[in-house]
């Protein structure tokens, strides 16, 4: 073995070790980044567990004095036994951020919780009343010696499956059959918290019989993958977003008739009006519905990147793969690559010779080779981004010609309601148009203002 001066002094360690001083133990989140991150109810646990000291005191003594609210100690307790308020949208899950951000001097705990997502996602009917766990899942961590924790995807109420067991959450405590509080006083992460018995049990023996729906994965999966985001991504999400896309899908599936496409979403027409005039938020389980029923991915319905994935035909779910680990899950969209690579191609190069109207997007060639549509971005970028520019041309023609359309019926309309001796109101002329969702255009409201302004001026000339 060579050891010469340099070589020892290469392996020194020079640089000098980052120390925090932070009030409370600078304990690192579990699993930011992926499907399963850790629920802020579940780093309070673990904070206080941290300390020896039980969850009622951290809250009571540590930060409550930092959360400068009328509400004492006691309360505090009381409303961490709502899951919606310490991992919600709403103020208090902000403060209790704020408060264990500066005590233990980590950022973006936010990112345990559903605040960055509150501009999508009301509150309402989000979170579940008790706690629910995944037995399996802890039962392999604590063989692995990990550290047990709940991910923030147990604690929403749509979930009703673990990612990676694929089998039921369960609630209520296999010893005592009681429910668990979400946090309680002597809350303890992976026990009952009435009778302290074990809540993990191997996969095999925890509803082995029960069988997962496609459906039922597939919404869990969407809303891992929407938890993975990072914080910029997490920017591009709006209500604006949301309400446009249900325009463009009105104006897709049923040539912008909301009606219509509440009968095809089968929920009421007011409701469907109200979500698209973005008066009310869809709650979190209609988002995934409308998504489920058009393909759609719940992260694209959000960052208003749906564009050319809208998928119109019949849909299958994509094709799975049985259990995937949770670090699979987040690059699950790239499943399903067992397909020939030589018939895709020949596809591909055939969709984009022929010139028969109308073309097809990525997503509608993908769907019919049985893949995803990121899987033939991966394998052929050129031909695709090729189809995708005919696809997204002839998008854009099409919605002008529809646009062109709606201004000149607008015209018509606003003549005819004069002519009846009626205002042209807004009221009036959608009720008449074909495609009133089209009104919301810039150049339709133009051409309504600009057909109002000349009958004026023409009436006001043929005064006598
Ligand atoms: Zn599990
Ligand atoms: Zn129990």
């Amino acid at each position: 073995m060579r050891v010469d001066n340099l070589e020892v002094y290469e392996s020194w360690q020079v640089s000098v070790p980052t120390i925090y001083h932070s009030y409370l133990n600078h304990l690192a989140p579990i699993g930011v980044g992926t499907p399963l991150v850790e629920s802020l109810t579940s780093y309070i646990a673990r904070l206080a567990a941290s300390h020896t000291m039980n969850v009622g005191t951290l809250l009571e003594r540590e930060i409550s004095r930092l959360i400068e609210k009328k509400c004492g100690a006691t309360h505090l307790l009381s409303i961490s036994r709502f899951l919606g308020a310490v991992n919600g949208v709403g103020s208090t899950s902000q403060d209790l951020v704020w408060a264990l951000e500066r005590l233990t001097m980590h950022q973006d705990l936010n990112l345990l919780t559903m605040l960055s997502f509150s501009d999508v996602i009301p509150s309402r009917n989000l979170f579940r009343s008790v706690r629910a766990w995944c037995p399996a899942c802890y039962q392999e961590w604590q063989e692995r010696g990990n550290s047990l924790y709940e991910p923030l995807l147990w604690l929403l109420k749509v979930v009703k499956y673990c990612p990676v067991h694929q089998t039921p959450l369960i609630d209520k405590c296999s010893n005592c059959q009681h429910s668990n509080p979400p946090l309680s006083r002597e809350f303890q992460l992976g026990f009952c918290s009435r009778c302290h018995t074990w809540l993990g049990q191997t996969a095999s023996k925890n509803n082995a019989s029960i069988r997962v729906t496609e459906l039922e994965l597939w919404k869990v999966e969407s809303l891992g993958a929407l938890l993975t985001l990072t914080p910029s991504s997490r920017e591009k999400l709006s209500a604006t977003n949301l309400t446009q896309q249900l325009s463009m899908l009105a104006n897709e599936v049923t040539e912008g008739n909301i009606a219509a496409l509440a009968r095809r979403l089968k929920v009421p027409k007011n409701t469907l009006w109200l979500w698209h005039s973005g008066e009310v938020l869809p709650l979190l389980e209609s988002s995934l519905n409308i998504c489920a029923h058009f393909k759609l991915s719940l992260v694209d319905f959000f960052t208003g990147e749906v564009g050319e994935s809208l998928d119109l035909d019949n849909w299958q779910l994509p094709k799975r793969q049985p259990s995937p680990g949770n670090a699979d899950l987040a690059s699950s969209v790239v499943r399903g690559e067992s397909f020939d690579l030589k018939v895709a191609r020949c596809w591909l190069e055939r969709e984009l010779s022929q010139s028969e109207h109308p073309p097809i997007s990525v997503s509608e060639v993908a769907r019919r080779l049985g893949c995803h549509r990121r899987v033939l971005y991966k394998y052929f970028p050129d031909l695709c981004s090729a189809i995708a520019v005919i696809y997204k041309n002839y998008r854009q023609q099409s919605h002008q010609e529809n646009v062109n359309y709606c201004c000149q019926q607008v015209r018509e309309i606003v003549v005819q309601l004069y002519a009846e001796g009626q205002y042209p109101s807004e009221g009036r002329v959608v009720a008449l148009m074909d495609k009133p969702a089209l009104l919301r255009y810039e150049e339709v409201r133009s051409a309504l203002q600009l057909a109002r302004t000349d009958l004026r001026s023409t009436a006001s000339l043929n005064k006598p």
